[in-house]
């Protein structure tokens, strides 16, 4: 067995950035970009208001109340047709660009319309820049605002538009082969016929390689036969940046998977030391034009392959998708076991699938359901923990890493990896 660092570093040396290459900004969602963006422009483009109310000289205002004619309108989209003059006031609402000779807004709360609006009272005496929001407040011309590995998101997709860039040069998103292997798999609502199971792996692998941001494509179902399995893999090399297969990696199996990769592909065999998911194969098979592409053999128990997709798989495809080295892995928490977790010393970490908690913060005193801190995650098992029982992965809010050992016991701290939201426990009542 070889420890789950090792197996880490050996599938992440061998997993290269994707070729990046231009991409529509507004297409660019999700994608990691590989180089900087630099604002050619600033935001705001123009000084403008941040509320309703009048622009006016703030010098006019000194001796608060005053009334000042209205001079006209601005408003969003509507830039005034003249400069305010000293002693003026121009009614003006949020975003407009303040007219040139003014510099602050009073807030339409502290005046009063009189005259039919004609002019307005000032009740008080503002500073210069008072609700105003400057050119180049949020971004100046010349400043770099993204660089070579982050992650278009939703907000960056925003500052991309309010800055007019049209394209930028991103990662391509990695395209994930997914297929099983196995003679008792079937797919399809259809009677089982004895001994025969369904194909769970496959949709549960294409779901998984979706929620994390890469495109799935489906390589089918292979029986455990050497041709097709070859097929299916080299059809998968061709047209994918990665493949993942699940079944046929076990030690002692019928190990056509082992026997087809070993041929067409340089991979290696790990026993890694950890459970569920001990045996994984990795390498590399050639695709168009030689490029290397990776090959994840992922063990065929369903509760394996989505601990060993979580672990190994996920972390080697954001590297293709050109995410960087602290950013790979899913994060690891600090957690409170709410129940003993026990486990026997085997050498091997064990990943416990848990029921997590949020305890309430922000309540009276701050106070969680057991007395502790806001905000505090709490762990219990999610159900029987064999490597076959989807039933409680599929429960499970998250895995609890329980190293080498006699496990951890009620109250005591133990980290958990998040796989999902956790809910925030009930109240205490
Ligand atoms: P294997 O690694 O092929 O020896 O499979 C290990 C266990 O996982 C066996 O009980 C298989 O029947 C089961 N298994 C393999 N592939 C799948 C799959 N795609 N869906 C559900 N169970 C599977
Ligand atoms: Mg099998």
């Amino acid at each position: 067995m070889i420890p789950l660092d090792e197996a880490l570093a050996h599938v992440l040396a061998r997993c290269e950035p994707l070729v990046p290459g231009p991409v529509p900004a507004l297409s660019a969602a999700g994608l990691v970009l590989a180089g900087d963006v630099v604002a050619a422009e600033a935001v705001p483009p123009f000084a403008n208001t941040a509320m309703d109310g009048y622009a006016v000289r703030a010098a006019d205002t000194a001796g608060a109340p005053v009334v000042l004619p209205v001079a006209g309108e601005v408003a969003a989209g509507h830039p005034a047709d003249r400069p305010l003059a000293a002693g003026e006031a121009m009614r003006i609402f949020t975003g407009a660009p303040l007219p040139e000779g003014a510099d602050a807004v009073v807030m339409v709360e502290r005046t009063e319309p009189l005259d039919g609006g004609r002019s307005v009272r000032i009740e008080v005496a503002v500073e210069p820049g008072t609700h105003l929001r400057a050119a180049g407040e949020d971004l100046k011309p010349g400043e770099r605002v993204f660089g070579a590995g982050d992650e278009v998101t939703p907000a960056r997709l925003g500052v991309l538009a309010s800055l007019g860039v049209a394209e930028v040069v991103a990662h391509p998103r990695p395209r994930v082969g997914v297929l099983s292997t196995g003679d008792e798999l079937v797919t399809g609502p259809a009677p089982l016929q004895p001994g025969q199971i369904r194909d769970s792996n496959r949709p549960t692998l294409l779901a998984l390689v979706a929620q994390a941001g890469f495109e799935p494509v489906d390589l089918g179902r292979v029986a455990d036969d050497e041709p097709a399995i070859a097929g299916a893999i080299e059809r998968g090399a061709a047209t994918c940046d990665a493949v993942l297969s699940s079944g046929g990696v076990s030690m002692g199996d019928i190990d056509l998977v082992r026997v087809v990769l070993d041929r067409i592909g340089d991979m290696r065999w790990m026993q890694v030391a950890i459970r569920p998911a001990k045996p994984l194969a990795f390498g590399l098979v050639p695709g168009p034009a030689g490029r290397p592409v990776p090959v994840f053999g992922l063990p065929g128990n369903p509760v394996s392959s989505m601990v060993s997709f979580a672990l190994f798989a996920r972390a080697g495809l954001r590297r293709l998708a050109g995410h960087p080295d602290g950013r790979l892995h899913l994060p690891r928490y600090r957690a409170v076991a709410a129940e003993p977790l026990a486990r026997r010393p085997d050498g091997k970490v064990h990943f416990v699938r848990v029921v997590a908690t949020v305890t309430p913060a922000g309540g009276p005193g701050e106070q969680g359901d057991a007395g502790g801190p806001g905000g505090e995650l709490r762990v219990r098992s999610s159900g029987g923990q064999g490597s076959h029982q989807l039933g409680a992965m599929a429960r499970a809010d998250g895995l609890a890493v329980l190293p080498d050992g006699d496990g951890v016991g009620a109250g005591e701290p133990v980290e958990v990896i998040l796989l999902a939201e956790p809910p925030t426990a009930a109240s205490p009542s």
